[in-house]
């Protein structure tokens, strides 16, 4: 259930409408909206009584939530969220571009990729040093080194950094040195990952699960936020089919529909969505198109020696014409370049 409160309702009110929620052996999750706060409620396994809370001052409306997925669900906030990442914000209309190599390899390379992203108008620098690999055999990232290259690279650049976690383990350690921490596919469903996730302070970028329908792309999003942590930004970023031709299939109607099932941002991973660099800006340009609030994409600064996803990943120059044709396109579905 949703408790909306008047607008101006003062914290005294929202005060006892959490301390009802909490006698009533439920948890209450303030929703600060531009206008008025709402509350959501969750822990109930059968429907939530109205009358206690219909009586209180303060108190605009009760709505009953129909979805499994409640606090990320657009009926729970019909608004589009800002997820706030240092002094940027993702989501609302304001349109991210989030880019850099798959794995960090070295500080010249990450230096390099930094530059030329930032250069072209990336506000986010992407990068793993924690590499969920399909193969033990394969380059598994540079770990803490490749984490303090990051934060070098942001110093230089000013660009924010996101990248992934891989376990509870190394939570820490990531969220020390990222402004994003990345939910890799593999990790959708790695639900104490989420968890723990959800305790933090830290925004978080989850992908989608390579076989996850939308519905649970969204049920994980509420553990993360169930958890105490609202800056969730979602990621579409292909789904794996019997089509052999793309190395996934990239989900744009599935993309359009979660954007309004949720008032999450919800950005687009066109590189790993098609899997082959020529046809990346054209992903990435339909995705745009559909609508999404940004997009991370890989770029290399030599994707023919890459350790990992070269095949996938963008030149420079590529990522700075992608970024030409981007511009045309955002005005045509109201978002702005960041
Ligand atoms: C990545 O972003 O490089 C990555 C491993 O992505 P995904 O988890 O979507 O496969
Ligand atoms: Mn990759």
């Amino acid at each position: 259930m949703l408790i909306v409160m008047k607008p101006g309702a003062t914290e005294g009110q929202i005060t006892e409408v959490l301390d009802k929620i909490k006698g009533l052996g439920l948890q209450g999750h303030p929703l600060p909206g531009q206008e008025r706060t709402a509350i959501g409620i969750t822990g109930n396994q059968g429907p939530v009584p109205k009358e206690p809370f219909d009586s209180l001052t303060g108190v605009a409306q009760t709505i009953s939530v129909s979805q499994p997925y409640k606090l990320v669900s657009r009926e729970m906030q019909g608004e589009s969220t800002r997820v706030r990442v240092g002094d940027q914000e993702v989501g609302g209309g304001l349109f991210h571009v989030m880019a850099g190599p798959c794995s960090v390899e070295s500080r010249e390379q990450i230096f390099r990729a930094a530059d030329a992203v930032a250069q072209a108008g990336a506000t986010f620098l992407r990068g793993g040093a924690f590499k969920p690999r399909t193969s033990p055999y394969a380059f598994q990232g540079l770990k803490e080194e490749g984490l303090r290259y990051l934060a070098e690279a942001r110093e230089r650049t000013g660009l924010q950094v996101v990248t992934e976690v891989k376990d509870t383990e190394t939570l820490e350690l990531v969220a020390h040195y990222a402004d994003v921490l990345q939910v890799g596919a593999r990790n959708m469903q790695n639900y104490s990952l989420l968890e723990a996730i959800g305790k933090i302070d830290r925004p978080v970028l989850l992908k989608r699960g390579m076989s996850a329908t939308v519905k649970e792309v969204l049920m994980a999003a509420e553990y993360i936020f169930s958890n105490g942590n609202q800056r969730v930004i979602l990621c579409e970023r292909g789904i794996r089919t019997y089509e052999t031709a793309t190395r996934n299939t990239f989900d744009l109607g599935g993309m359009a529909v979660l954007r309004s099932m949720t008032h999450l941002p919800v950005i687009a991973d066109p590189s790993h969505g098609i899997g082959i660099r020529r046809f990346v800006p054209s992903m990435a340009r339909a995705a745009a198109a559909v609508g999404c609030d940004g997009l991370i994409v890989e770029v290399h600064p030599e994707p023919e020696v890459a350790l990992s996803d070269g095949q996938q990943s963008l030149t420079p120059e590529q990522f700075e014409q992608m970024m030409d044709e981007l511009k045309a396109i955002l005005p045509i579905v109201h978002q702005t370049l960041a």
